[in-house]
């Protein structure tokens, strides 16, 4: 475990965007350093902030639902965001903030080796697979990057914006849970 807690110490010590000044703790991540399953998200949000962990305020209650309604415990995947402090407002970050991040949620994926990565949201989504991601057309379709199979879907904060989504998101998850069953069948 030591590159993790490298990896944490530097986190909660970065200080290389603007967002540094606003938070109250730092969100990493969390999860089982060896799942098979990744998710990205954008950034913390007040009650990740407040906490310092990733996906427990509103969002996260409902990304949790969503994770057990295809047979997943929190505990079984890895959740993380782009950025690991909160943007004020819970604006989007801004290129140079993610840049800056980035290096931080490669380690992770790096040391995770994730089979499957699912990016939730339009900035997970293009800082992961590029510019020309668009979720409401793209959401829910796979691809397969250096050897790990990636999907973006809803961030679950959409979701809760506009419930008329929840029903193309719960097809994205089905879609999750038949990728994860034929990863584990070879
Ligand atoms: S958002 Fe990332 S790069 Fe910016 S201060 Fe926090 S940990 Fe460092």
């Amino acid at each position: 475990m030591g590159a993790w807690m490298e990896l944490f110490e530097r986190v909660n010590g970065c200080t290389a965007c603007g967002l540094c000044k606003g938070r109250t703790h730092a969100v990493p991540g969390e999860g089982d350093p060896k799942a098979a399953l990744m998710l990205i998200g954008e950034g913390p949000g007040a009650e990740e902030d407040r906490l310092g962990r990733p996906f427990v305020g509103a969002s996260g209650q409902l990304l949790t639902g969503m994770l057990e309604a295809i047979g997943l415990a929190r505990g079984q995947v890895y959740i993380a965001n782009v950025v690991k402090c909160r943007p004020p407002a819970n604006r989007t970050p801004t290129p140079d903030e993610a840049a800056a991040c980035l290096p931080y949620l490669r380690r992770q994926v790096a040391l995770i080796r994730p089979k499957a990565i699912v990016l939730l949201g339009a900035t997970a989504a293009r800082y992961t697979l590029g510019d020309q991601v668009r979720i409401g057309r793209d959401h829910g379709q796979w691809q397969k990057r250096a050897g790990v199979w990636m999907m973006p879907t809803y961030h679950p904060s959409a979701l809760l914006r506009d419930p008329g989504l929840k029903a193309l998101a719960w097809q994205d998850f089905q879609s999750l849970q038949a990728k994860l069953q034929e990863i584990e069948d070879g």
